[in-house]
């Protein structure tokens, strides 16, 4: 299998905080990988470094083979192909839901207009919110926000999705209507990596679970073998507390 990403050796310091530590993993064409754990075990750090929001301290990041610190490609470039998806969506609250969608397109790739809106379009309609293409962020509930927060990273034409939290911020009734959104991509063989509690999410939709605690992943595996034979006791012990 080809890898889309693969991390070497990663570690990241906050000054003297070592909060990643040695990370290796791979993230494949087409897989859906969870990633799961205590708040503070460096989940977010580790996806905003697959990112280049954050620039490991050693170790590497390939994508498609290449350092993505090395790559040439610029950051507004990469960040198309491996586009994030943020907990507090990180909507521009000025635009409306098609300018969301289409300023990216048109500013990063060069998209013409007409087709920005055409894929925009395509995209809202598959997450469900091509009738509020007028509305301001403001406007829309969490769950709308985080699905033209969907909307507008997939019309970016992304090799593979980072997802934070996606449904940290929302409220119980609207976790459901992203999550089945998610599920959706999942099917369609969209490559991502999840960062999430949905629990029975990373159960059903991922291909693989790696459960961090303090900056090192702990242990990778199918979503099965994770729940219910896991290896290590301090997974053992983050499933009791919160399953
Ligand atoms: P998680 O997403 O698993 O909750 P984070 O990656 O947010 O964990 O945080 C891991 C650790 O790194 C935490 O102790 C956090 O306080 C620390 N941390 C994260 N970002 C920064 C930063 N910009 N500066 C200093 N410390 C940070
Ligand atoms: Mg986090």
């Amino acid at each position: 299998m080809a890898a889309v990403l693969s991390v070497n050796h990663l570690s990241k310091k906050f000054g003297n905080r070592e909060v990643l530590k040695d990370i290796s993993f791979d993230v494949n064409e087409g897989e859906v990988v969870c990633l799961i754990g205590s708040s503070g075990s460096g989940k977010s750090t580790l996806l905003r470094c697959l990112n280049l929001l954050e620039q490991p301290t050693t170790g590497t990041v390939l994508y498609r083979d290449k350092n993505i610190e090395e790559s040439g490609l610029d950051l507004f470039h990469y960040r198309s192909k491996v586009g994030m998806v943020f907990q507090q969506f990180n909507l521009f609250n000025n635009l409306d839901v098609l300018e969301n969608c289409t300023t990216g397109q048109v500013n990063v790739l060069k998209t013409e207009k007409e087709e920005a809106k055409k894929r925009a379009l395509r995209y809202l309609t598959e997450v469900g919110m091509d009738t509020y293409i007028n509305a301001r962020p403001a406007q829309l509930s969490g769950g709308q926000k985080q699905r033209v927060a969907i909307a507008r990273a997939l019309a970016m034409n992304p090799d593979a999705l980072l997802f934070d939290e996606p449904t940290s911020a929302l409220d119980p009734e609207t976790i459901g209507e992203v999550l089945k959104v998610m599920k959706h991509l999942a099917e369609t063989g969209l490559t991502m990596v999840v960062v999430t509690h949905e629990m029975q999410f990373a159960r059903e939709v991922s291909d693989r679970v790696v459960f961090m605690d303090q900056g090192v992943i702990v242990e990778e595996g199918k979503p099965e073998d994770i729940f219910n034979h896991p290896k290590e006791e301090r997974t053992k012990e983050f499933l009791s507390r919160i399953l």
